[in-house]
């Protein structure tokens, strides 16, 4: 399907079939200074006129003159949590130990007070299975975040370990792209190959246009469900002059990008170097916060907490988004696997950009940047990669 235009109203039109349809609709919002995705009613709820300044462990939003709705590029928050949730419970308990075997409703034990609470035979309970599907349709996908949405499916939809709460939420999930119009100081899709301009796993792609001729959409179908939905909203073919100027505009973007990873066989180079002094060189300044995990839209890494609520006695276990710089995340039968900083960031950093292509054939890093940004002393993935292979940033 050739690509078309849509303006504003076509733009609201869109919004309004999918909410009509029954999804969730989800885009990008200003909230607490940042923008976040959130549930939207039309594109009065989208960040208009604002921008991010990114740095190395600097975010800040800024007011523009520009009447763009997408003139900014990432928030701290990825996709990710909308699929693979940040917490997600097991089963609910009353006070002791959960439901085990049984169902719902007071253990045993902790019906007879003269019995210790225990563990029950069968453990802690899944708890109700999968939750039922939510059709979520993501407004302003960025090309980055779709290409990370790809990694986390092949890791927990279509791997060896199946995670079917994350299948069940991503089971129905209608993708609006939009192309990045400019680039934040962080970036480095270009150089990953997996922006600035979205090649797939989209419904519909945008690229937002801002000129004499008005304020308009150059819209790229990429399925046969996108093609549908762009059929129901007004819309025009779009001449060979905006579709130039769209990927002019994606041109200028990479082009823009001063951050890139080294070339060459990345991974052989990296694991080359297991034993270098570098690792202690970042850990004098890493603080093992764990910040860059949990903005990063491929990490998935989990742990298990245990909970009470005192005031009701209820106490649940839930799944957590773990982190590879926790204290106690290398825990094994005694003892820390990796008990100091440069160990830990020596994991995640060659797991992210060498060991993953092993697991998963692909990097685990799509160049978001995010960890960059967010990183509060400002550590930057690309350039301890140059300093790692001894290469200029
Ligand atoms: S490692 Fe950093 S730049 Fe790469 S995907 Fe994760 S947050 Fe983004
Ligand atoms: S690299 Fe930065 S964000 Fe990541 S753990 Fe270290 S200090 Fe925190």
């Amino acid at each position: 399907m050739d690509p078309s235009l849509i303006d504003l109203q076509g733009l609201e039109t869109l919004l309004a079939r999918l909410r009509e349809a029954g999804y969730r609709v989800l885009g990008p919002v200003v909230r607490d200074g940042a923008i976040v995705y959130a549930e939207i009613g039309g594109i009065a709820d989208l960040p208009r006129g604002w921008r991010d300044a990114q740095a190395p462990g600097r975010y800040r939003l800024e007011p523009t003159e520009a009447p763009t709705l997408f003139g900014f590029n990432l928030g701290p928050q990825g996709w990710k949590r909308t699929f693979h949730t940040p917490t997600k419970p097991f089963s609910p308990g009353e006070r002791g130990w959960g439901e085990g075997p049984t169902g719902s409703g007071p253990t045993d034990e902790a019906s007879d007070p003269t019995k210790p609470l225990s563990l029950r035979e069968g453990g802690w309970g899944e708890g109700p299975a999968a939750p039922a599907p939510i059709p979520t349709a993501l407004i302003a996908a960025r090309p980055c975040e779709l290409a990370a949405i790809r990694i986390q499916d092949r890791v927990l939809k279509e791997g060896v370990y199946l995670d079917p709460h994350y299948a069940a939420r991503r089971e129905d999930t209608f993708v609006v792209a939009v192309n990045c119009t400019t680039a934040a100081d962080t970036c480095f899709c270009a150089g990953m190959g997996t922006g600035p301009r979205a090649r797939g796993g989209f419904d519909l792609a945008l690229t937002e246009l801002v000129d004499e001729q008005g304020h308009r959409f150059l819209v790229e179908a990429g399925s046969r469900h996108g093609e549908e939905l762009l059929a129901a909203i007004p819309h025009e073919p779009a001449a060979a002059a905006a579709v130039e100027q769209a990927q002019a505009l994606s041109r200028q973007v990479a082009d823009a990008m001063t951050r890139r990873l080294p070339g060459g066989d990345l991974r052989a180079r990296i694991l080359e170097r297991l034993e270098s002094l570098h690792w202690n060189a970042v850990a004098e300044r890493c603080l093992a916060c764990g910040n860059c995990t949990q903005v990063c839209p491929t990490c998935f890494c989990t742990t298990v907490c245990d909970r009470e609520d005192i005031v009701t006695g209820a106490t649940w276990r839930e799944r957590v988004w773990g982190s590879c710089f926790d204290d106690d995340f290398s825990y094994l039968h005694g003892g820390r696997v990796r008990p100091d900083i440069a160990s830990r960031y020596r994991q995640w950093f060659i797991h992210k950009l060498a060991t993953w292509h092993d697991q998963f054939g692909t990097s685990g890093c799509v160049g978001c940047g995010r960890c960059i940004t967010w990183c509060p002393v400002g550590i930057d993935i690309t350039a301890e990669a140059a300093a790692l292979l001894g290469e200029r940033p």
